[in-house]
């Protein structure tokens, strides 16, 4: 079995669904007491979330290269970064280290792909759902339709995100904002919805939605627990 690096903390609320997933997929194929092989580097995420709202992405990649690098010097075979936001710096990072590193969004897309979707909603931090980074590589390198809610519902759903789910705050009030705004791209045509932040499966999950959602969590760590027990 591949040894599993995970750039993690972002937030670890999230971090611990990737941990339990991998683990519990490997032991699924494998059964007895198996488990993942992992090497796992959690970041203190409060200096991270300050310096992405100032715009300072420079210093978030500086970070996470060194992170990086402590995780492929610690003997991991292949990187996952457990955020969708801090893809952003993929490219950096795969720079800085030898391993590869499994594209959240290559993941995401190829699940879309597999149930043969085309236009899919994408829920998100701001980042995520503004700017090309990720969009820009489902629309570009995929081929998909991306839709996002409109600016007021982005704002709802970013701050859910780092005032609640990241604080492991889940509420109802704010549950129930997501079934609406999942309810709102269904209407304008989204096939599926991506749940494209690590903690949005925290507060919502298929039964909150009429279409498909692709949890980026499950789809990316069950990517990871994969290519770790490929031959
Ligand atoms: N975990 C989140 C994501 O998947 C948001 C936190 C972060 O900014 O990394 O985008």
């Amino acid at each position: 079995m591949k040894t599993i690096g995970l750039l993690g903390g972002m937030s670890w609320e999230s971090t611990v669904s990737y941990y339990r997933s991998i683990n519990r997929h490997v032991n699924r194929r494998l059964g007895a007491l198996h488990s993942a092989e992992i090497v796992l580097y959690s970041v203190d995420f409060e200096p991270i979330e300050q310096l992405q709202h100032a715009g300072d992405w420079d210093r978030t990649a500086e970070i996470l290269c060194r992170a990086a690098r402590k995780v492929e010097s610690a003997g991991a075979d292949f990187l996952v970064i457990c955020t969708n936001t801090m893809h952003k710096v993929y490219d950096q990072i795969t720079g800085a280290i030898d391993i590869p590193v499994l594209h959240i969004a290559d993941a995401t897309a190829a699940a879309i792909e597999d149930v043969g979707l085309r236009t899919v909603g994408l829920l998100g931090t701001r980042f995520t759902m503004e700017q090309e980074f990720y969009r820009g590589r489902l629309t570009g390198r995929h081929g998909l339709e991306v839709l996002v809610p409109p600016e007021a519902d982005r704002e709802i759903v970013h701050r859910v995100i780092y005032d609640e789910l990241c604080r492991g705050q889940v509420r109802d009030t704010s549950r129930a904002e997501y079934v609406r705004i999942l309810a709102e791209l269904a209407d304008r045509g989204a096939e599926g919805v991506i749940l494209g932040c690590t903690e949005i499966s925290l507060l919502v999950g298929p039964d909150d939605a009429s279409v498909p959602v692709f949890d980026t969590t499950e789809i990316h760590a069950t990517q990871a627990a994969e290519r770790a027990l490929e031959a």
